[in-house]
């Protein structure tokens, strides 16, 4: 007895005398104090044993109950600790039976639902849930029941949730199956997304959409015409994507005459009105600064013709919407846009490829004139295609010599050669011949015009060095582009290029046309004063048709108009006077600069150019453009060796 502390010996000692003296068996817990000092927790029993009716012997057992304290004690713990992991959740979780019944629930049922757990425990869990999801939802669990098959089980599923008030919000569930104690059960854990949900449709807005027009982006651009794409590849019949292009007319130009809220205005409005010209499976979208696209969302029937007169009423009427003038701030505004269209088949269209005919049809309908409606038919496609090769191909065709010069030599009223023009030409591996009318404008589009123009200048100077060599001195004429000529480094390369071959300025004669004259005048003249001074000679090429004003062609260093071939063919001989030829060499004589006619395929046009004071002559009644070998040939021959010029 010594062992036990003084509350278990009491009572112990107190059950002891009952078994003795009344037969009453006992059983108690308590503490026990080991030798070692080590306390125990024990259960101690005792039972009588009887001689006669006497009790004469007591016997029982002392039990270490320790252990068993200690997994009892944590397990009642745990449970307690699960139960504050729960309630401190942000999540509702709670468990229903197999009839749907709510079993339990965590105090987060109240913030988020509007129940409190004791409340709810008992009901269906169906009331959580707005129709038609209450509706059904027995007989999903019947099913699962039956089953096995559900798409819910284990996975987060969006859906809508029903609070208390009746306000329906949305939620995210994850539901999965136990077994407790013999019966399945379903744990749910449901999250409100409603925050989530708005963050996250604002940036959805912010990333797909445009604020201005409030129309969906080029991103969302993107990612329609990649998906139309694949779904248009994976049918067997011919599927074809419509797409179309509006871009505003000199839009940059309205914007810095009324001011960046007028343009932003009218887009919007125009923006609402093409939205509002469509339906069905065109959708609208806000492209980069000006443009608008319109795509079919989903692949059009290749075979049907009908759809083709709908799309193309449709064009017109956005052409219309375009053009009904629109008001903003007291002022009326017109504005026009070019509509370019394609429809391509999809095997054959990619993302690159709408993007490019698009871009490729907008040229073309610019080039038509303000307010242009175009579509990419398939001869067009063709055009575009070929378009593309060349696009690509200038830098290869640099490398591979792939152009070559032709000269047309120029003449004085005595026959006499006074220099050339250098035409360049391309014999492209694949397309063949490609006339520089056709290339010429595409290589100006990108800096391939530069390589292109130091190309040919350095060509030339190697002729004029060869002609050099062998004791003839002439002049060539290079046609250089104004993208090229505006370059800052214009003047230095030109430099470097006739020193390398040891040439004079003079040799040189810069043809410009009168439309990249006043398209940059600025600019333009500046190059030109420089160069001037450096001791190069320029040409007007193509005059006439740029509508120069004549105070400013005072002031640049030209030696030369250049009559376009287009007046020229206006000499025959039925017309006596053609009054803008005659014009163009006055013009030439008050500046006290020389002209030259090009394009003569006559003897009249050469006469009447002559009587009427034009100096040089250039055309196929003298030279056709001249192969290097036979042109130098022909200069090599002609008798006049110095170039005269002023
Ligand atoms: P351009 O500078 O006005 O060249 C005159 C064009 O008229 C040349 O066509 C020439 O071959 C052609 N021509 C000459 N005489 C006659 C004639 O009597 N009758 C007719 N019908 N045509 C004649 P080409 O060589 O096809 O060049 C066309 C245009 O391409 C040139 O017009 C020029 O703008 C551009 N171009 C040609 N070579 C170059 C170049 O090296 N650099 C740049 N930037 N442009 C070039
Ligand atoms: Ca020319
Ligand atoms: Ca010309």
């Amino acid at each position: 007895m010594a062992y036990f502390p003084p509350e278990t010996k009491k009572a112990i000692t107190a059950s002891f005398d009952k078994v003795v003296r009344e037969g009453k068996e006992y059983c108690h817990e308590g503490f026990l104090r080991r030798a070692d000092g080590k306390v125990l927790r024990i259960k101690a029993t005792g039972k009588p044993r009887y001689t006669g009716k006497k009790v004469t012997q007591v016997f029982g057992a002392l039990e270490d109950i320790t252990e068993q304290y200690r997994l009892l004690e944590t397990e009642y713990n745990y449970a307690a600790y699960l139960t504050a992991i729960l309630d401190n959740l942000n999540d509702v979780v709670v468990t229903i039976d197999t009839s749907g019944t709510i079993i339990t629930a965590n105090k987060t049922m109240s913030t988020i639902f509007g129940y409190e757990p004791d409340e709810i425990m008992g009901q269906d869990v169906s009331i959580l849930m707005p129709d038609p999801y209450a509706k059904y939802h027995s007989e999903f669990l019947n099913h699962y029941l039956e089953t096995g098959r559900a798409k819910i089980i284990g996975v987060g599923r969006e859906l809508p949730g029903l609070h208390k008030s009746g306000r329906v919000f949305p939620i995210e569930l994850s539901l999965s199956e136990v077994v407790q104690e013999g019966q399945r059960q379903f744990i749910g854990i449901v999250k409100d997304i409603t925050e989530r949900k708005k963050a996250m449709e604002e940036i959805y807005k912010t990333a797909y959409f445009d604020d201005l027009t409030e129309l969906p982006n080029m991103r969302s651009f993107e990612i329609d015409l990649a998906r139309v794409l694949n779904q248009a590849s994976s049918q067997f019949n011919a599927l074809d994507i419509y797409c179309c292009l509006i871009d505003m007319d000199n839009f940059t130009q309205y914007n810095l005459s009324f001011g960046k809220h007028v343009g932003d205005k009218i887009l919007a409005t125009i923006g609402q009105r093409i939205n509002a010209a469509i339906d069905g499976d065109l959708k609208v979208y806000r492209g980069i600064g000006d443009n608008f696209l319109i795509l079919s969302t989903a692949p059009v029937d290749g075979e049907n013709r009908e759809n083709e007169s709908i799309i193309n009423t449709l064009e017109w009427e956005i052409h219309k919407a375009i053009v009904t003038p629109i008001a903003v701030d007291d002022l009326i505004h017109s504005v026009t846009a070019a509509i370019s269209s394609c429809r391509l088949e999809a095997s054959k269209a990619s993302y690159e490829k709408v993007n490019g005919v698009l871009s490729f049809g907008k040229k073309r309908a610019k080039k038509q004139g303000p307010g242009s409606v175009l579509t990419i038919d398939n001869a067009a496609f063709e055009d575009y295609n070929r378009y593309n090769t060349i696009t690509h191909s200038f830098q290869r065709a640099l490398q591979n010599n792939e152009f070559y010069l032709m000269l047309q030599p120029q003449f004085n009223a005595s026959n006499e050669v006074i220099g050339s023009e250098a035409l360049i030409r391309w014999e492209h591996p694949e397309l063949g011949m490609i006339s520089p009318v056709e290339f010429i404008p595409v290589a100006e589009e990108s800096d391939a015009i530069i390589d292109i123009g130091n190309w040919v200048i350095n060509e030339a100077c190697r002729l004029l060095h060869d002609c050099e060599q062998l004791g003839k001195h002439t002049r060539i004429a290079v046609n250089i582009s104004g993208r090229h000529i505006v370059r800052a480094d214009f003047a230095e390369t030109i430099t470097q290029l006739i020193e390398k071959w040891g040439l004079a300025p003079d040799t040189l004669m810069l043809e410009i046309t009168e439309t990249t004259l006043v398209s940059s005048i600025d600019l333009v003249r500046e190059r030109m004063d420089k160069l001037g001074e450096l001791g190069f000679f320029f040409s007007i090429d193509d005059f006439g048709t740029g509508y120069s004003s004549l105070s400013y062609l005072k002031e640049l260093p030209i030696s030369e108009l250049k009559i376009d071939r287009y007046f020229v063919d206006e000499i025959n001989f039925h017309d006596d006077e053609v009054p803008i030829v005659n014009s163009i060499i006055d013009l030439a004589h008050a500046l006290s600069v020389s002209s030259v006619a090009e394009g003569i395929e006559n003897e009249f046009q050469k006469e009447y150019l002559r009587q009427r004071g034009c100096e040089y002559f250039q055309g196929y009644f003298y030279s056709r453009p001249l192969p290097e070998k036979a042109w130098r040939d022909f200069i090599m021959n002609s008798s006049l060796s110095k170039v005269d010029l002023d």
